[in-house]
């Protein structure tokens, strides 16, 4: 494997707490020796599980870029036992604009693995992760939530698991985390280009995800609950020492999202009226909304259907729809062997 070129302010061998940027080299007109800073932090004491916490890779999604920005700053390398890495803007151009995609090469981190060295500034960031970050890793937490143009019922995410031990192990964390749903999906969404296919490449690295809320927002419950989620889930695993405090909220619905078939698209350029609202229980075949025309309000709206029954896990947030766009997922119960 070809050698990165991006370098680390810190040293990922040294025992302690240190944060500084990974520099990701860039030529410009305006900047012609310059690098892109990526913030990033090492905590290590000892010997112990090896854990890589990763927010921004979409740089939209918000709650889970607060949550890192948070532990970075309250955890102490006594608190813990073997070694944290926590990126939490891993695609930090699109994180200062805001943007899912980065401004600079339009790349989108999570369909971007395994990455080149000698790539876009995104390529280089995701070999980055899969050369450098993720050798040696147990578990891999990638915090994703709705962005700004979908909203998700809060939930933790696995994707369908290969091996019987990593089903039992991806469960487990779905029910430790502790939100009200957990769900699987299969590989289609991102398949070997997503940070899930990079930890397949590496080997047995877990792979824990979220989806936490959207609408380009972040709110005070559901902050908190996912806190004490991926407290919990650090201390299951042995890295941090203490027992969270927050309670369990009882317990996860397990659910299973395939794509298409759990998925609901626009059929028609419009407004997106929505007939139910997240966590409604919707059977097979059921009106899902429809789509008004703004350009002939006298034309009859297109009723839109869901194909499968379950419940609805994702809905589009923005009102405005063009043919083609996501309008819902739905999860269908989900009982692991
Ligand atoms: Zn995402």
């Amino acid at each position: 494997m070809q050698p990165s070129r991006i370098w680390s302010e810190i040293d990922f061998q040294k025992d302690g707490k240190a944060t500084g940027y990974l520099r990701v080299p860039i030529s410009t007109n305006a900047s012609a020796y310059g690098w892109i800073p990526i913030p990033i932090a090492s905590i290590k004491n000892g010997s112990g599980p090896r854990v890589l916490l990763i927010a921004g890779s979409h740089g939209d999604e918000w709650e889970g870029q607060i949550m890192l920005i948070k532990l970075i700053q309250s955890l102490k390398a006594e608190d813990i036992q073997g070694h944290l890495i926590i990126l939490p803007g891993a695609n930090a151009p699109a994180v200062q604009v805001g943007q899912r995609v980065s401004p600079l090469d339009d790349g989108n981190l999570n369909r971007s693995f395994p990455g080149d060295p000698n790539g876009t500034p995104t390529m280089m960031i995701a070999h980055f992760i899969e050369a450098v970050l993720l050798p040696g890793c147990d578990l891999v937490c990638d915090f994703h939530s709705g962005g700004s143009s979908l909203e998700y019922l809060p939930s933790t995410v696995v994707i369908a698991p290969r091996s019987d031990s990593q089903l039992r192990q991806s469960v487990d964390l779905l029910r430790v985390f502790g939100l009200p749903v957990g769900f699987a999906t299969d590989a289609s969404t991102g398949g070997d280009r997503s940070l899930t296919g990079a930890c397949d490449r590496v080997g047995s690295v877990l792979c824990l995800s979220t989806e936490l809320g959207g609408g380009g927002t972040a709110s005070r419950n559901l902050l908190r609950a996912a806190e004490d989620g991926l407290a919990r889930v650090l201390h299951h695993i042995g890295v941090l020492s203490a027992a969270p405090e927050g309670s369990h909220s009882g317990s996860t619905q397990l659910l299973y999202r395939v794509r298409p078939a759990d998925f609901v698209y626009s059929p028609a350029n419009g407004l997106f009226e929505p007939f139910v609202t997240l966590g409604d229980s919707v059977g097979d075949g059921q009106e899902a909304g429809c789509i008004h025309f703004t350009e002939e309000p006298w034309r009859k709206p297109v009723t839109i259907y869901f194909g499968m029954g379950g419940v609805v896990l994702c809905r589009r947030f923005l009102a405005r729809a063009t043919l083609g766009d996501c309008l819902f997922n739905v999860g269908r119960t989900w009982t692991p062997q």
